[in-house]
Parts: C-alpha cells; sequence; structure tokens
C-alpha cells in the first residue's frame, strides 16, 4: 500500500479512522498492538459482533490452545515418496513460534499483556505410535529432527517405562509387547488466546483505539475518495452507523470469507470455505488430569484431514488443570460457532462454484471421513481414547463441541481446484484492505501472519519501522536455524520472561 505517516485522521462521532480491524479474534489485536507500537497516532476502530474479545476460534475452549510449533504434530514431517523425512515444513513453522515467543516476551515486558501464566504454560510436547511400521516412521523422523539445530534437543525411546516415566496415562494398561514409540521435547507450551486476545484488546483501548463490541458489520465498499466505507449495525439495538477507513483489516474468522467477497476485490475471487467443527472429550477430574502433563500427538488415521490428527492434551484455563482428547469432526454449515446455518450455502458465488466442485470430486476421502465421523457412535469415540489411555474409566469424561474450522478451497497455480489445510492472507492490490482465512497453525503463529500482512500492505513503511520491528523481534528477518548460537539466546530469554523455564 502506498500509504505514508501522514497526518492521524481523527476518530469521534464522524467515525473516520486510519485502521478498521473486523473482529476482536487474536488475528485483529495482535495487528492492532502491533500497529499501535508502530504509529502511535494513527487512530483504530475495532468492531466485534459478540460481546467481548477472543469469543469465537480463539477462546480457549473452542480451540486445543497447543502452541503449535510443530514438536509433535506428525502431518508437518511427512515421509516422502523417496522414503527420507522432510523437516521443511516443522521448521518453518517452529521459526514462526519462535517469532510469537519474542513478539510475546516483547509485550509482557512493556506491560501489554499480563502475567505469561494467564495466557501461555510450559508444557513438554510428545509425539506417540504404535506397531512396527508407525515406530520405524517415528525413529527416521527422530534421526532428521536431530539433525536440525531448531529440533537437536528432540529426545527418542521405544522403552515402555521411559515413555510410562514421560506421560503415565499412555502405558498404564497397554499390553507390554505392543511396540510402542515417542519422541519429546520439554519446552512445548499450551497457550490460552483467549485471555491473550482480551489482554490484548483491553492494551488496545488504553492507547485509545475505539473497540465497539456488539456491533456487526454488514457492509463494505469503496468510497468516492478510496476509503473504505464499512457499514456497522448495533446488535443490541439494530442501529446502523458508518465508518470509513483508509486500511480494513478483516480479522473475522469464520466471517471473512463473506465480508472479503462483500468487500468486492478481485484477489477473493474462485475462494470458498469448507466448515469443520471439532469436538473433544475433556476431564476435569483431579486424580485423572493431574497424573498427565503433556501434549501427545498421534497419527491420523487413513484418510483423515490433519486436523483431525489425535491428541491427549494437558490443558490450563484460567489458572485450572484439565485434560483432553480429540479432536473428533463434526459437519455443520455454519462457519462460526456463534454463525448461521446458511453460512455455507450463501458463501457459494458464480466464481467459485467451479472450485467447490472441483474439491468435492478430488476430495472423497474426506467426505467419507466426516460421514464416518458424524455417524461414530460414543463407544466408538471412547475406543480411540482407549488406545491413548488404555485405563480411562467412561464416566470422568464429557463431549464438549469446540469451534468450527473453515478450511480454504482455492485454486493452486496449476488452476486445480484444492482444499487447503494451513492459512491464506488475502489482500487488495492496493493494500487497503486484507483478511485471513483458514485454520492451521493458526492462532500460535498470529505474529508472524501479521507481520508478513504489514509487509504486504504497508511496504512503504516496513524500513521507517524496522528498528521497532527489531526491538520488538529480535529475530526478525533472520532464520534461527542457521544462527544457533542466537537461537540458543533467545529461546532461553524468552523462556525467561515467559516463565516457561520451571
Ligand atoms: C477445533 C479447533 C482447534 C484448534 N486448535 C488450535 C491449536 O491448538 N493451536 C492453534 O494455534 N490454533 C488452533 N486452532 C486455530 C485457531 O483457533 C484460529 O487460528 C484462531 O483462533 C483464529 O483467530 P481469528 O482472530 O482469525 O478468529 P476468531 O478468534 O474466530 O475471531 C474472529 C472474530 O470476528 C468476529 N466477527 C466475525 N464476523 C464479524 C462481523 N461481520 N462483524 C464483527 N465481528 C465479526 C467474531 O465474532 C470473532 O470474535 C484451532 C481451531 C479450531 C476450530
Amino acid at each position: 500500500m502506498t500509504q505514508s505517516a501522514a497526518t492521524p485522521e481523527p476518530s469521534g462521532p464522524e467515525n473516520r479512522y486510519d485502521v478498521v480491524l473486523i473482529g476482536a479474534g487474536i488475528m485483529s489485536t495482535t495487528l492492532g498492538s502491533l500497529l499501535t507500537e508502530l504509529e502511535p497516532n494513527w487512530s483504530i476502530g475495532l468492531f466485534e459482533q459478540l460481546d467481548g474479545a477472543g469469543q469465537e476460534s480463539s477462546d480457549p475452549w473452542n480451540n486445543a490452545g497447543t502452541g503449535h510449533a510443530a514438536l509433535c504434530e506428525l502431518n508437518y514431517t511427512p515421509r516422502g515418496k523417496d522414503g527420507s523425512i522432510s523437516t521443511a515444513k516443522a521448521q518453518g513453522i517452529n521459526e514462526q513460534f519462535h517469532v510469537s515467543r519474542q513478539l510475546w516476551s516483547h509485550w509482557v515486558d512493556n506491560g501489554t499483556l499480563g502475567d505469561p501464566r494467564t495466557f501461555i504454560n510450559s508444557l513438554p510436547h510428545i509425539s506417540f505410535v504404535w506397531g512396527d511400521e508407525n515406530a520405524q516412521y517415528l525413529k527416521d523422523r527422530y534421526e532428521a529432527m536431530k539433525a536440525e539445530p531448531l529440533f537437536s534437543h528432540i529426545q527418542h525411546t521405544e522403552d515402555h517405562d521411559t515413555i510410562g516415566s514421560w506421560a503415565p496415562l499412555l502405558t498404564g494398561g497397554r499390553e507390554p509387547s505392543q511396540r510402542v514409540a515417542a519422541s519429546k521435547f520439554h519446552d512445548g507450551t499450551d497457550v490460552d488466546f483467549g485471555t491473550q486476545s482480551r489482554q490484548l484488546a483491553a492494551h488496545l483501548q488504553q492507547a485509545g483505539a475505539d473497540i465497539r463490541y456488539g456491533h456487526q458489520v454488514t457492509g463494505l465498499s469503496r468510497g468516492s475518495d478510496g476509503r473504505w466505507v464499512i457499514t456497522v449495525k448495533n446488535t443490541a439495538t439494530g442501529k446502523k452507523l458508518k465508518a470509513s477507513a483508509r486500511f480494513v483489516f478483516v480479522g473475522g474468522g469464520g466471517g471473512a470469507l463473506s465480508l472479503l467477497q462483500a468487500s468486492g476485490i478481485k484477489e477473493i475471487a474462485g475462494f470458498g470455505g469448507f466448515p469443520v467443527s471439532g469436538k473433544f472429550l475433556r476431564t476435569t477430574d483431579d486424580a485423572v488430569a493431574g497424573q498427565h502433563h503433556a501434549k501427545v500427538y498421534g497419527l491420523a488415521s487413513v484418510g483423515a484431514p490433519p486436523m483431525s490428527v489425535p491428541h491427549l492434551d494437558t490443558r490450563f484455563v484460567e489458572g485450572r488443570r484439565s485434560l483432553m482428547f480429540g479432536p473428533y469432526a463434526g459437519f455443520a454449515p455454519n462457519f462460526m460457532k456463534s454463525g448461521s446455518f446458511l453460512d455455507l450455502p450463501l458463501s457459494v458465488r458464480p466464481h467459485n462454484i467451479g472450485t467447490q466442485l472441483g474439491v468435492a470430486k478430488d476430495n472423497r476421502d474426506l467426505v467419507t471421513y466426516l460421514l464416518k465421523e458424524v455417524t461414530k457412535s460414543q463407544r466408538k469415540k471412547m475406543e480411540e481414547l482407549y488406545r491413548f489411555f488404555p485405563n480411562a474409566a467412561d464416566d470422568s469424561w464429557e463431549m464438549i463441541t469446540a469451534g468450527q474450522r473453515v478450511q480454504v478451497m482455492k485454486r493452486n497455480e496449476e488452476g486445480k481446484a484444492v482444499l487447503q489445510f494451513g492459512t491464506e492472507l488475502v489482500s487488495s492490490a492496493d493494500g487497503s484492505i486484507a483478511g485471513l482465512l483458514g485454520a492451521s497453525p493458526g492462532a500460535s503463529t498470529a505474529p508472524s501472519i501479521m507481520l508478513r500482512l504489514l509487509e504486504r500492505c504497508f511496504g512503504g513503511l516496513v524500513d521507517t519501522w524496522k528498528p521497532k520491528l527489531e526491538a520488538m523481534v529480535p529475530s526478525y528477518g533472520r532464520l534461527l536455524n542457521e544462527e544457533p548460537q542466537l537461537l540458543e539466546e533467545l529461546s532461553a530469554s524468552t523462556a525467561k520472561t515467559l516463565r516457561l523455564d520451571g
């Protein structure tokens, strides 16, 4: 965007802003907090349809709270056709999580975020598999990861007793002759992105942002002066207001696709969304939860999408420990938990119907998987838990409904319709509007995604901002895997600030 640090425009009765953020999830609140620090004089308006921040996908019970650093998620280290294990994707995600740790540390230091224990907790990340083929895969993955500085501290074992000392619930009641394998990183995390969103939103408000909860954005159009005109409805009174901005971020989560479509930018053409809902089994029984202190990720079953990888997770929410297992996939056509059954049908447009049909034709496995998941009995769901935790008692667990993931459907570079499991930043050619589609690895990498947005939409200003960006994220623009000394220093300093060291 050819933005200059022009005279700030006043916010107030006429609702003119430099920047409007739509939604108060982790993405918008991260971007708003970055911009407030980079350009303290810019006026920021934020409209959120719910009555507070971080209540949709970013709410701790609507996601799994894993600080995705690619330490235990096996879908980030696939075996290639030549039999070798690729760590490229895992490296990329781990680098991004280091950026998150640095930015969050900076915000703890300067008071933007509160006590780190309120939103991040140290928790070993473990990968766990059984059977010969899977155990061999995990061994090969261990060798491949150990060679990279980012992952050189990985531990690995096939010994039942050692695994039992890492996570006793995995081995109690398990057949001793079963071949099992586990890899462990001691420096994983559990993150409460809802609390983080609320702390960032509160700080934004203190810094002067005009935050309006209970306000739903119903329209987006381009004014004759080139500014974006945002139509907003007060959800309590039904009263409408107009706002305008030089830059708009559509951080609407599952609501982003329809808002970007409403903006009419040509870059959204061809994109569609496919909702998959998540459910988890949860226990708050201290006698069970107290025996497990880890996030343990397994392998997805054949044909299942990556977000269905089963995991047994310790969670810390509002100071309380619990244990969660899942996810079980479900299907509902709404794009947000608070959305409507019409979200999916209304998202179908002439420009994306070909993409949707192409994806439906090429993803029969996914459709079959979803059908099986939706019709799975409670007994079958418990059987999946027993494979991880053989001694689980049925009556300690309740099923909770988590959030909706809207997977991106788009045309790839060869023009083929594809279903994508990552996130996609969509922006207009002039950089005056951008939005985020998709889910994974999502919240954990919000700082990197928002830094990428700044480079894409405010390219002309990034050089001026560089000293500030480097103060916020000391490794900004560098790869820690290539600088082991810096990696060690930053891992230690962020662990100290975020209180992850004990
Ligand atoms: C089951 C599940 C498990 C997950 N597990 C993990 C995990 O372990 N680790 C991880 O890092 N990520 C995880 N994710 C992904 C993560 O939750 C998301 O990437 C992240 O929360 C998205 O943040 P957001 O700000 O884009 O969206 P949200 O948090 O959904 O915020 C969007 C906000 O926009 C508001 N909004 C929408 N439309 C409008 C409108 N028209 N007007 C005004 N406001 C509007 C909504 O009310 C909402 O508050 C998971 C997601 C799911 C569903």
